[in-house]
C-alpha cells in the first residue's frame, strides 16, 4: 500500500479535507500505524480466499489493509460522514461494500446475508467501538455466522475478562458468557499511541474462535447468564450469600438453598470466582427449580 491512510499526517489530511471531527460518543478513535494492521491481517490469517466482515471502518484504515489481503469486505458504518468519505478513500478497490448500519441492528438471518452462508472462508476483523463491544460479540455468536474467528481491537481490561482463568481477579460473568462457545487468545498488546485521537484506556487485539461444540449445554442460555451474573453479583461476599440473597423467598427457605448445595457437594462458602463453568451449569441447573 503506496500511502496507507493509517498514518497520523492522512489521517488528518482526510479528516480536514472533509471538515469533520471525530465523535467521542461513537468510540471514533482511528488507527494510524500501519504495523497493527499487518498483525491483524495475520491473526485473522485474513487472504485471498477470505470474506471478511468489519464493523465501523471510519474513514477505511483497516478497510484498506483488508481490501488488499482479502477476497472481499463487507463493512457496517453507522456515521453517514465516513459512508461518503469511504466511498472516495477506497474508490480503488472494487472487493468493498460499505452497509450505513448500526451493527447492533444487523439482522444476520436476513435473506440479505444468507450468501455469508456460502462463502469458503469468513472472519470477522474490526477495531470496535468500545462502548458497545460487549453487545457486539454477542450477537455476533448468536448470528449463526459461519465465521472462523473473529479478531477484534477492544479495551484491554475487556480482553482480560474475556480470556481469563477461573480463580483470577478478571474472572467474571463475562468470561463464562464468551468462553462456553469460543476459544478466547490474546494476539497482542496495542499502546495508546497508535490512535488518534489517543483513548483514555489500553488496549488489545482478542481473537475468538469457535468451539467445536459449546463447554456446558444449558436449557437457557440467556438463563444461565444472568443466574452466573447473581453469583458474581458482590463480588467479595460468598456464593452462598450472593444466592440466598436473590433466592430465597416466602416459598423458598434457606434449608432449600442448603440442600440444593449440598445434593450437588458446591459449598457455598466459596466464591464464585472459585467456580469453572461446569460448576456454574451444575449450580444453575440445581438452581432453576427455585425460579
Ligand atoms: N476502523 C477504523 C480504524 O481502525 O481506524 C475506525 C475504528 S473506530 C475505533 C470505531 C468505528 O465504529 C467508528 O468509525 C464509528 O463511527 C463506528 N461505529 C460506532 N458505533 C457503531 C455502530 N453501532 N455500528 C457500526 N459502526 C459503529
Amino acid at each position: 500500500i503506496n500511502k496507507p491512510i493509517a498514518t497520523p499526517t492522512r489521517t488528518i489530511e482526510i479528516m480536514q479535507a472533509h471538515g469533520i471531527k471525530m465523535k467521542k460518543s461513537l468510540g471514533q478513535n482511528f488507527l494510524v500505524e500501519p504495523h497493527m494492521l499487518e498483525k491483524m491481517i495475520e491473526a485473522g490469517e485474513v487472504d485471498k480466499t477470505t470474506t471478511v466482515i468489519e464493523i465501523g471502518p471510519g474513514i477505511g484504515a483497516l478497510t484498506e489493509y483488508l481490501a488488499v489481503y482479502a477476497k472481499e469486505v463487507l463493512a457496517f458504518e453507522i456515521d453517514p460522514r465516513f459512508v461518503e468519505i469511504l466511498a472516495d478513500t477506497l474508490s480503488p478497490y472494487d472487493n468493498v461494500k460499505v452497509i450505513h448500519q448500526d451493527i447492533l441492528r444487523v439482522n444476520f438471518k436476513d435473506e440479505t446475508y444468507a450468501w455469508l452462508h456460502d462463502v469458503e472462508r469468513l472472519v470477522v476483523v474490526a477495531n470496535l467501538p468500545y462502548y458497545i463491544t460487549t453487545p457486539i460479540i454477542m450477537n455476533l455468536i448468536s448470528s449463526g455466522l459461519p465465521f472462523q474467528s473473529l479478531i477484534m481491537m477492544m479495551q484491554k481490561e475487556v480482553a482480560d475478562r474475556m480470556t481469563a482463568k477461573v480463580g483470577t481477579k478478571a474472572y467474571n460473568s463475562l468470561t463464562i458468557a464468551i468462553q462456553n462457545e469460543m476459544e478466547a487468545e490474546t494476539a497482542f498488546i496495542v499502546p495508546k499511541t497508535v490512535f488518534i485521537p489517543k483513548p483514555n484506556v489500553d488496549s488489545a487485539v482478542l481473537k475468538l474462535t469457535r468451539r467445536p461444540a459449546p463447554l456446558v449445554e444449558v436449557a437457557d442460555s440467556n438463563a444461565f447468564q444472568k443466574f452466573v451474573q447473581v453469583c458474581f453479583r458482590q463480588r467479595r461476599k460468598t456464593l452462598w450469600n450472593n444466592l440466598k440473597a436473590e433466592f430465597v423467598s416466602e416459598t423458598v427457605s434457606d434449608a432449600d438453598l442448603k440442600a440444593a448445595l449440598e445434593a450437588i457437594d458446591i459449598e457455598g462458602s466459596r466464591r464464585a470466582e472459585t467456580l469453572d463453568i461446569y460448576e456454574f451449569a451444575k449450580l444453575y441447573e440445581a438452581f432453576s427449580t427455585f425460579y
